[in-house]
């Protein structure tokens, strides 16, 4: 049986930045577990690209991960430059439709500077002067914000697994926890292919599974979860010149945690539509809608039984569930969403899917939605449970925030020997 002083399941962004982190601070013996051959196999290469400027988010509901956004935008453009990797100021524009959409944005002009941004990087516009900077887009009003950037998060994580491994991180890869024991208090994980592993302490980031690793260590029993797939299409190269920055809508459903598709830019050159949110059996159906039956008939069962089943007796939540699925099956759905404010578009103009990324928002045992991040503590464990949108964004920062409060809690007990780093801890 292998041994290490520290346990990291899952190698996407929070999985990383957490490594690198511990490898800057001190010298023990760290081991990132990933099941798949690389880092950021999953969500953390499946997402829209782009480093968020918080001022969308509420402060009071959504308070971690817009601190961590804020923060971090510095932080990545600093790895981006020392890493040589793309970072494309684009700016949003995030539209809203009528009077009462215009309000929401009224909001976001508070919100904004609570979560730390400079109020003269954000502006509201009226539909004419939105107009004028993008003649294609029609709206009612819209906020601009000109800090959003475009980057390549995939990339991001394999620059950090680098920087992490040359500080001695061991990553430990085509390796999947299945079941965890102790032995003389200690947690050994096991893995798929009956290979064990000792450690003074596991941390939990396996994305979209990491709700279920926690319920391993006897966390969070009563919580469910629910996947969603994002789904795009990606614009022929004549209409990429359209709209040149990137454009959001101020979601109908503010409690779901998922906005309606939007115009958004790639960082190399490619523009899609996207994403959707189309309910799915796990967190890796890229395709289909059932997946393997075995998965597909125990997330019906889970959803039978646990607290999901209250949430479909929403009926908001309902009537979403079916125009999000209809916009999976028909491009023209999808497109129609994006034509309320691009109305030039048309489903002509899309002849090739992106890449899908799937989201699982976790849900209370009374049927709602959670809406930040969850931190769990556990014996000898820690578990990020519900790191959604905007967490590639905020990565760097909110894994400082989990290391300091692993400090805190003392449960890094080992001499501090700080090594230079990209990032100030
Ligand atoms: C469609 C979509 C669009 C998004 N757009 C943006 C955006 O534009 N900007 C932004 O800031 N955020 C965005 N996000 C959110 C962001 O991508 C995620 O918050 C972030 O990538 C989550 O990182 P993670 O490390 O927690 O999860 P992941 O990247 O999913 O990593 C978890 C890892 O754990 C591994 N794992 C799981 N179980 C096990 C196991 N049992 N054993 C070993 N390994 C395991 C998995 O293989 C995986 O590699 C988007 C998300 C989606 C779905």
């Amino acid at each position: 049986m292998g041994k290490c002083d520290i346990a990291i399941i899952g190698g996407g962004l929070l999985g990383t930045c957490i490594s690198y982190w511990l490898s800057t601070l001190y010298d023990i013996n760290v081991v990132l577990i990933e099941k798949e051959s690389e880092v950021a196999m999953h969500t953390s290469s499946r997402n829209t690209g782009v480093v968020h400027s918080p001022f969308y988010l509420n402060p009071e509901k959504k308070g971690k991960l817009a601190k961590a956004a804020f923060v971090s935008h510095e932080m990545w453009k600093t790895f981006a430059e020392r890493r040589r990797l793309p970072w494309k100021m684009v700016g949003t524009l995030e539209v809203g439709l009528d009077e009462d959409q215009h309000n929401v944005l009224e909001k976001y002009l508070e919100w904004g500077p609570k979560n730390g941004i400079s109020p003269k990087d954000i502006e509201l516009l009226d539909g004419n002067e939105v107009k004028k900077r993008e003649p294609n887009v029609q709206c009612y009003s819209a906020i601009y914000c000109k800090t959003d950037t475009i980057v390549d998060y995939g990339a991001f994580t394999r620059g950090i697994k680098e920087e992490s491994q040359r500080n001695r991180t061991k990553f430990l890869v085509n390796s999947k926890v299945e079941s965890v024991k102790n032995i003389a208090n200690e947690p050994v994980l096991v893995f798929h292919d009956g290979n064990e592993l000792q450690t003074k302490l596991v941390i939990n980031c396996a994305g979209g599974y990491s709700l279920d690793i926690a319920k391993k260590f006897g966390l969070v029993l009563d919580y469910s979860s629910l996947h969603f797939r994002g789904e795009y299409w990606i614009a022929g190269q004549q209409y990429t010149g359209l709209v040149k920055t990137n454009i959001y809508s101020v979601p109908n459903y503010p409690d779901f945690p998922f906005l309606d598709p939007h115009w958004i830019l790639r960082v190399d050159g490619r523009v899609e539509v996207g994403p959707n949110a189309v309910p799915v059996p796990s967190p890796e159906t890229y395709s289909g809608y059932v997946g393997d039956i075995e998965t597909f008939v125990s997330k019906l069962a889970d959803i039978v039984t646990s607290s999901t089943r209250k949430l479909l007796m929403n009926p908001d939540f309902v009537n979403l569930i079916a125009k999000e699925w209809l916009s999976s099956v028909s491009k023209s759905v999808m497109i129609e969403r994006v034509q309320k404010f691009i109305p030039k578009i048309r489903p002509e103009f899309f002849s090739e899917r992106g890449t899908a990324g799937i989201r699982t928002p976790v849900i209370t045992p009374d049927g709602k939605f959670v809406p930040d991040v969850m931190e769990l503590e556990g014996v000898n464990s820690y578990h990020v449970v519900n790191y959604n949108s905007p967490g590639a964004t905020g990565a760097p920062a909110y894994s400082a925030g989990i290391v300091k409060i692993l400090q805190e809690k003392g449960l890094l007990n080992y001499k501090t020997q700080p090594k230079d780093s990209i990032w100030t801890f």
